[in-house]
């Protein structure tokens, strides 16, 4: 296990890591995620003892590092870095032996073994082809999987690489990030900066997310990869899904609000939707009014909208029918509002008691605008439950329009 305790790091007088702590197991590939800058270089600088913590201990099967010699450490610990610098003209197998020199005698030059261990390592990165290949003509890509072989030949317990993938084409890339995956299981930890938040999402099962030298948030993935973690220190909004194919999270980056018209922006509107009937409305809308929404249910694409966009909203547990706290909280909503909006939404006995609040909303004397694209017959999973509820909300001065581009018209004359 390697554990990083209470870290603080200086570029002269510039305090770059701040009481930096975690533990990194075996068997679990370790992402380290943040914006440009936030010490991300640093710190796995400060694991390979690259540069010195002013305070704190890097351990290693509760071996501190700072008291192992260079040899003795490159014995632990490979490092593949951002850029690898080819100025001399060696084969792609020399470098990779170079891997071996940290088990080499003073004076002692790579034996047979240490041939053996450097081929086995080329085969697992792919690239047995290029051993013969001069390194300063080897292309982004391929000069990537030589450094990652070297690093392999070292016969580390600990990898540590920095934007492993950053020069990489998508099929280099998810080649390298398999073969990650395939090391951790063979019991290396491995720990690797990552730039791209959908491949860290993807291929971690943990990450550290770092802001301005802190931890902002270390667990597990789906823990640390949440809208709200990601607005706090990117400053965007995202819609976080799991990707029904790779079963992993997958990041949508909403674009950035334009500035609010002021006048627009004192009515409020409260939207009622769910099954994803929202979420065009509530792009369209948030732009210029003050939106809320409920009762949503969690886990539904309204629900990952609203909360990208940072919408105020009443949300229930997934599957289970809208309790009695939340309808009145949905009510709480409405009654703040100026104007509510029915989106053109599916009916079922979950969420049926929205409807029920949408005819408390007409006896407010709110204005409720019903998008009725869909008859509701079609889109009635009650028994005519919601049918029938439509008719009094029609009776009652619901105000019905045929589709969005209607109720955006009605919107801007209002
Ligand atoms: P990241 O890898 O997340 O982009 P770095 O660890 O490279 O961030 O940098 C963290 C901070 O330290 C940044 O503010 C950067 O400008 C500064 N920094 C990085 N390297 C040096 C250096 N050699 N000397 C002085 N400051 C540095």
């Amino acid at each position: 296990m390697l554990s990083v305790e209470e870290i603080d790091a200086y570029y002269g007088n510039v305090k770059v890591l701040e009481k930096i702590n975690f533990s990194a197991k075996e068997g679990k590939l370790l992402g380290i995620i943040g914006p440009n800058g936030s010490g991300k270089t640093t710190l796995l600088k400060v694991i390979s003892k690259i540069i010195k913590p002013s305070v704190g201990t890097v351990l290693l099967n509760e071996f501190d590092i700072s008291k192992m010699g260079k040899r003795e450490l490159a014995r632990k610990m490979a490092v593949v870095p951002q850029e690898s610098s080819t100025s001399f003209s060696f084969t792609a197998m020399e470098i990779v032996l170079m891997g071996r020199t940290p088990h080499l005698k003073r004076f002692e030059t790579e034996g047979l073994e240490d041939l053996e261990v450097a081929k086995r390592c080329m085969k697992l990165t792919n690239c047995s082809n290029l051993a013969e290949r001069q390194i300063d003509e080897l292309s982004g890509g391929e000069l990537q999987k030589v450094i990652i072989a070297r690093a392999l030949a070292q016969e580390p317990k600990v990898l540590l690489m920095d934007e492993p993938t950053s020069h990489l084409d998508i099929k280099n890339q998810i080649e390298i990030l398999e073969l990650m995956k395939r090391l951790t299981d063979d019991r290396l930890i491995v720990i690797a900066v990552f730039h791209d938040l959908n491949m860290a999402s993807r291929y971690c099962e943990e990450l550290i997310l770092l802001k301005e030298g802190k931890i902002v948030s270390f667990g597990r993935t789906e823990e640390v990869l949440t809208s709200e973690n990601i607005r706090n220190v990117f400053d965007i909004s995202t819609s976080i899904k799991r990707d029904p194919l790779t079963n992993s999270l997958s990041l949508m980056v909403i674009p950035k609000k334009k500035e609010k018209e002021k006048i627009k922006e004192s009515l409020r509107i409260h939207i009622i939707c769910g099954g994803g009937s929202g979420s065009i409305l509530m792009h369209s809308l948030d732009e210029e009014y003050e939106i809320t929404a409920g009762v949503i249910h969690e886990l539904d694409t309204d629900f990952e909208v609203a909360k990208a966009l940072s919408i105020d909203m009443v949300s229930e547990a997934p599957f289970s029918p809208i309790g009695d706290e939340r309808y009145e909280e949905n009510l709480d909503m409405i009654r703040r509002s100026d104007i509510v909006i029915i989106a053109n939404m599916p009916v079922g006995f979950g969420n049926i008691k929205n409807l029920y609040a949408a005819i408390s909303a007409i006896e407010d004397k709110k204005e409720v605008l019903i998008i009725d694209e869909t008859p509701i017959e079609e889109r009635d999973f009650t028994d005519g439950e919601a049918t029938e509820i439509f008719k009094s909300l029609r009776e009652d001065g619901g105000i019905f329009v045929k589709d969005m581009h209607e109720l955006l018209d009605r919107l801007e004359n209002y």
